[in-house]
């Protein structure tokens, strides 16, 4: 049978399944079922070719009841208002997971910035916080990178937000460069923290992580980080990692650092030496210890579920496996991470760099990753002790237990 892949109805879905479970009425659901606002903009500029284009691009601002808003902002040929929506709905539910004090927002612009000069990104970018800038803001919602994003982007947006509102506000974007007031860690942070929740859950299951064979798909900001720190901090064996253009698999272990400056010499891992050329889809099937899909999302669906061969799914990218896969790999005994606790060291290191900016002194790294560690370790034993009481998969556990603190500052305000 085949799935609904549309990201919305699956976010959505998620949060049915979430309130069922824990026993919330239709009029909880459909208070936490649509953002509280969605802005959707056009952006007409001038290419370098003389050539006009016209970009589409959305900011959904989901829930506020938490603290000010907190997304990332993707660029990519296949962003949708959908799509847009659910990662705001699953940063929602992150921010709760990890107890920040920060609500759930995404931002997004369909376009291939890979295919972009400098001059015309830098235009985009700034375009984009011109369009959203009245509905953003250090105490509002505070946007950050994503998948083809990154600092210097970062830079482009917070100075033209600054030129607007005409003052100093660095707080208004997170994963800025270090010298304009970025957090020492956070271009690692999101793979930092996720290798904390798989620390602990190869503890849980007894799997000694010096050797343990790992699939990293997506091989960009997250998968690189992940595949580096697991291989030099554990001795990990990463046996496979890919990209859009597709994997490469070496049973002996591929060096991480070689496939990172493969990639940026080539475009791509594709053609390291001494590896073998695969698919994408036959990575996630590679018979290993810990999968880590960093790309995008369902990649994990009823079709390819019943086929992976692996003890820990390690969800650092948003959305990768549908509710029915959940099913699947539950009843298969896998132990799946979910994204949104997973990946929640990014956002948890932007809200420290929200926190060193407002007072503006700055943590060294040994502190930002030793409060990350503490964050993420307690938010992975809370979910699994949730997902034990209901006798749930993780992903469930993690609705739970976020559900609950936004249900209860929903309530405080007097919105429920
Ligand atoms: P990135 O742009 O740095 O890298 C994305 C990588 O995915 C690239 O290597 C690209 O080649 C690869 N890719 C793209 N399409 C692919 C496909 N069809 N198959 C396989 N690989 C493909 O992005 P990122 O920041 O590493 O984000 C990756 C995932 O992690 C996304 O789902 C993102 O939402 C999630 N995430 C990232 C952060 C962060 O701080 N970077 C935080 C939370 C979640």
């Amino acid at each position: 049978m085949s799935e609904n892949l549309d990201p919305f109805t699956i976010a959505r879905t998620q949060l049915s399944d979430a309130c069922k479970i824990a026993n919330y009425d239709s009029e909880i659901y459909n208070a936490l079922s649509e953002p509280e606002r969605f802005v959707q903009i056009k952006i007409t500029m001038k290419m370098d070719d003389g050539s006009i284009k016209t970009f589409q691009g959305f900011r959904s601002q989901y829930n506020s009841a938490r603290g000010p808003m907190k997304g990332g902002i993707r660029w990519h040929p296949e962003e949708s208002a959908s799509l847009v929506k659910a990662l705001s709905a699953w940063m929602t539910w992150k921010t709760a997971c990890v107890d920040i004090p920060l609500g759930g927002a995404k931002g997004g612009i369909i376009c291939d910035p890979r295919k972009m000069s400098e001059r015309e990104i830098e235009t985009l970018a700034r375009s984009y916080i011109r369009r959203i800038a009245d509905f953003i803001g250090p105490h509002i919602d505070v946007p950050a990178p994503d998948v083809y994003t990154n600092p210097q982007i970062m830079a482009y947006m917070m100075d033209e937000y600054e030129t607007i509102v005409r003052r100093h506000a660095s707080s208004v974007i997170t994963g800025k460069p270090l010298p304009l007031g970025g957090s020492a860690g956070r271009s690692i942070a999101t793979a930092q923290g996720g290798i904390y929740t798989i620390r602990e859950a190869a503890k849980d299951i007894g799997l000694n992580l010096n050797g343990a064979k790992v699939a990293v798909q997506g091989y960009g900001n997250a998968g690189f980080w992940a595949a580096k720190i697991l291989q030099n901090e554990f001795n990990c064996n990463i046996i496979a990692v890919s990209d859009s253009r597709g994997a490469i698999l070496d049973n002996d272990g591929i060096d991480a650092q070689q496939a990172a400056d493969h990639k940026s010499k080539t475009r791509s891992v594709i053609g390291l030496n001494g590896t073998k050329q695969i698919s994408n889809e036959e990575l996630l099937e590679l018979e290993c210890d810990i999968l880590v899909p960093a790309a995008l999302e369902n990649v994990i669906t009823n079709k390819n579920a019943n086929n992976i061969n692996c003890k820990i799914v390690a969800e650092l990218a948003n959305g990768p496996t549908t509710p029915d896969a959940d099913k699947i790999l539950f009843e298969k005994g896998i132990d799946v991470i979910p994204d949104f606790l997973c990946n929640a060291g990014g956002v948890t290191v932007s809200y420290f760099e929200m926190v060193q900016g407002y007072y503006r002194y700055f943590w060294t790294e040994k502190e930002v990753f030793e409060a990350l560690d503490r964050v993420m370790t307690r938010a992975y034993r809370s979910t699994v002790e949730q997902a034990k009481k209901f006798n749930t998969h993780n992903r469930m556990g993690a609705y739970i237990i976020s559900l609950e603190r936004v249900v209860e500052a929903m309530k405080l305000r007097g919105w429920l």
